[in-house]
């Protein structure tokens, strides 16, 4: 897969990881939050994220 060198990331449970390299294979990603006032990082979700069909997470 070719990787978006704009986008790091290191969730390799995501089918959209890259793999090889930390980094994001699509064009573009969206984040959002699961809190109603976010205030840490924690806060905030790649709502991109769909699970590795192989991931036994
Ligand atoms: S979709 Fe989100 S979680 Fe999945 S690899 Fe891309 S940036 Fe990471």
């Amino acid at each position: 897969m070719i990787s978006n060198n704009s986008i790091q990331c290191s969730v390799n449970n995501c089918k959209h990881h890259a793999q090889d390299v930390n980094y994001c294979t699509l064009e573009k990603i969206k984040v959002g939050t699961h809190e109603n006032n976010p205030t840490k990082m924690e806060c905030t979700d790649c709502e991109s994220f769909d699970l590795k069909s192989s991931c036994e997470c």
